[in-house]
């Protein structure tokens, strides 16, 4: 089985948080394992393994100048070890840019355990990676991904209280997803046509899961027309008949004449091949890892279509488990996921201003907040 290829932000930054990568000891190898961590500045990588346990993780942490590192744990089975630890440090980095950027205390960590997706003696193989999350004190706090559930956060919760997304507690991430995915294509709106109204507005949506049910409700009820598709035709019937919205294939969703492309399933899609079909002014959704390349970021900037930074726009996600971890009402989640209308328009001044496309400037904006709060920090050690 293959790992997926991206992180949440982007997998090749140009930039990275400090400088530029230092220049190997005489005693480091330029490929070794800590030129790997120097690379792009992390702070840590932590491998521990139980075989009673089928048991072998990894937790990559790449900052917390902003707060303790949070992301989630992914069970996957990796073609090697090293794909493994890839994944893991290029997932941690993204975690340390989505947090700078929803303006949160946290920073960027993530964890993969290595086997079969689906383990089937799930206690003492989630339970030992609790273990694992408590021997770091804190420094690394862990929550749902790929592979995992909320009922594996409770085995890791016997370990350990660096958990978040318990039963019981922030629950659906989506709706607040949604909010902050809505508020962000009300700033696009706002940057592109000098009006954030989406009355009137068509917008092609592609995907009505859980994002896209509420993101399509919000959308209906301040009047934008809605396209949608998704594989799954209960779905879709669900948003044409409670919002009017007009289905097509999966296929042709890209091609569609509308105002706004909000992709809300699948990451890559935006790519050599999607690209040429497009015919809207803005791409604005809730999918993660949008961009196939970052070169594609560039090749719709070069086209004048207003792309919205994917781990900008739906930061919502986050949100909700910070939420959880300090114990905010849900309207105050939902307060702070209102404030990405903000945060995009942000990310496109610094675009104005230093001539970037929008992907990098939201990772400037992630780096000059993470520089500005180490520096305060320096003052009083
Ligand atoms: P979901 O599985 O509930 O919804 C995804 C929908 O996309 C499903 O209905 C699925 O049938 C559909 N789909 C899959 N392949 C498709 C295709 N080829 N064409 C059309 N539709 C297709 O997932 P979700 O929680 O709504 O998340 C959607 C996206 O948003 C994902 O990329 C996810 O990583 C991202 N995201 C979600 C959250 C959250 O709070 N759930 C937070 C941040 C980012």
């Amino acid at each position: 089985m293959k790992a997926p290829v991206k992180s949440s932000a982007s997998s090749s930054r140009a930039n990275s948080i400090a400088t530029a990568r230092p220049a190997p000891r005489a005693n480091e190898r330029e490929d070794g394992l800590f030129a790997q961590l120097a690379e792009h500045h992390h702070e840590q990588v932590s491998l521990y393994a139980d075989p009673a346990a089928g048991y072998r993780g990894i937790i990559a942490i790449h900052n917390t100048q902003l707060g303790p590192a949070l992301g989630g744990t992914r069970v996957w089975n990796y073609e090697s070890d090293e794909a493994a630890l890839t994944d893991a440090l290029r997932l941690a980095r993204g975690m340390t840019y989505k947090a700078a950027v929803a303006g949160l205390n946290l920073g960027g960590g993530k964890s993969v355990i290595i086997g079969d997706n689906k383990p089937k003696d799930r206690e003492p193989l989630f339970r030992a990676h609790g273990r694992h999350v408590e021997s770091l004190g804190g420094r690394y706090i862990t929550a749902e991904d790929v592979g995992t559930s909320t009922a594996d956060m409770e085995f890791i919760r016997a370990e350990t209280s660096h958990v978040t997304g318990l039963m019981g507690k922030s629950g659906d991430p989506s709706p607040v997803t949604a909010f902050g995915v809505y508020r962000g294509i009300k700033a696009c709106a706002k940057h592109h046509y000098g009006s954030d109204s989406l009355a009137g507005k068509t917008i092609a949506m592609q995907g009505v899961g859980h994002v896209g049910y509420y993101l399509a409700e919000l959308l209906y009820n301040e009047g934008a027309k809605l396209i949608v598709t998704d594989i799954d035709a209960g779905r879709v019937q669900r948003v044409v008949q409670e919002f009017k919205a007009t289905a097509v294939a999966p296929d042709a969703i890209y091609g569609q004449q509308a105002d706004i492309f909000a992709p809300c399933a699948l990451g890559a899609i935006i790519n050599d091949e999607t690209i040429p079909q497009l015919k809207v002014e803005i791409v604005a959704g809730g999918a993660n890892n949008v961009l196939a390349e970052e070169r594609h970021g560039d090749e719709l900037e070069a086209k004048g279509i207003l792309y919205a930074p994917d781990y900008v726009i739906n930061g919502g996600g986050l949100i909700n488990v910070n939420a959880e971890l300090h114990g905010w009402s849900l309207e105050r989640a939902h307060n702070k996921a209102g404030e990405i209308y903000d945060t995009i328009l942000r990310v496109f001044d610094i675009a104005r201003e230093h001539r970037i496309p929008s992907y990098l400037a939201a990772d400037r904006l992630a780096e000059q907040r993470i520089a500005t709060v180490s520096r305060v920090r320096q003052n009083f050690v």
